[in-house]
């Protein structure tokens, strides 16, 4: 993991107090990671609470034409759709530009970085090749990612991670295609599909929800 790590970083580990060469002058003229990424923008549940704030769509509505599903280690979650001959995400406007972009997702936020987890903790590093743009700046790792509320942010991603470790685990380790089918199934209605109280605080509900799927899957989240 290191060794690979090494190959396509900088070389160095990050905090969020930390200063990275990641910012792109606002990505002017480019928009060169929204556009043929397959379906590697993978979407957790506050990304697509986010993306029904920004489109006033549902979870069912987001599916027929912005986000798709696919398979990852044997969970079945959602990730960012790219549409068309030039395969771009349907969130870039004709003029190239995110048209969601105080809204975008946690893997749109984070590019060029990388998160790390480890000890309960979230690390990032720097993707070497991944942004093209010459010129790039020094911006506190903090700042680059741009959330509000940055603590319960970081104790989201903490939590989700850990909840999909264990389920992956145990889709590894356990669970014949029948009980999968059913866990996987649970996890995409009650953490996507289920819609969340506007009026009240995700983070709170979202915690709630992970105490619910982990009572009904019989897990434990991992560290
Ligand atoms: S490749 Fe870099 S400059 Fe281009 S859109 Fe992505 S982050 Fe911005
Ligand atoms: S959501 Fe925005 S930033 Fe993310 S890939 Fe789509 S256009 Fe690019």
């Amino acid at each position: 993991m290191l060794q690979d790590l090494q190959e396509i970083s900088d070389g160095k580990i990050y905090s969020v107090n930390d200063m990275v060469r990641a910012a792109c002058k606002d990505c002017e003229g480019c928009h060169a990671c929204c556009e043929k990424m397959g379906d590697s923008i993978v979407l957790d549940p506050l990304d697509v609470y986010r993306l029904t704030e920004a489109t006033g769509k549902d979870f069912q509505a987001l599916l027929a034409d912005t986000i798709e599903l696919h398979v990852t280690d044997g969970m079945i979650l959602p990730s960012l759709k790219m549409a068309g001959e030039t395969e771009r995400c349907v969130f870039l406007d004709e003029a190239g530009r995110c048209s969601i972009h105080a809204l975008r997702p946690g893997l749109c936020r984070v590019f060029p970085l990388g998160r790390i987890y480890e000890e309960r903790q979230i690390k990032y590093f720097l993707q070497k090749d991944a942004c093209q743009k010459p010129g790039r700046s020094k911006v506190k790792v903090g700042k680059w990612l741009d959330m509000t509320e940055p603590k319960a942010y970081e104790r989201f991603l903490l939590a989700w991670h850990g909840f999909r470790r264990s389920v992956q685990a145990q889709l590894t380790d356990a669970w014949n295609e029948q009980t999968a089918k059913t866990a996987n199934m649970l996890i995409l209605n009650l953490f996507y599909g289920t819609p969340y109280d506007k009026e009240g605080d995700f983070y709170v509900q979202f915690g709630e929800r992970v105490n619910q799927a982990e009572r009904a899957l019989g897990i434990e989240a991992a560290d």
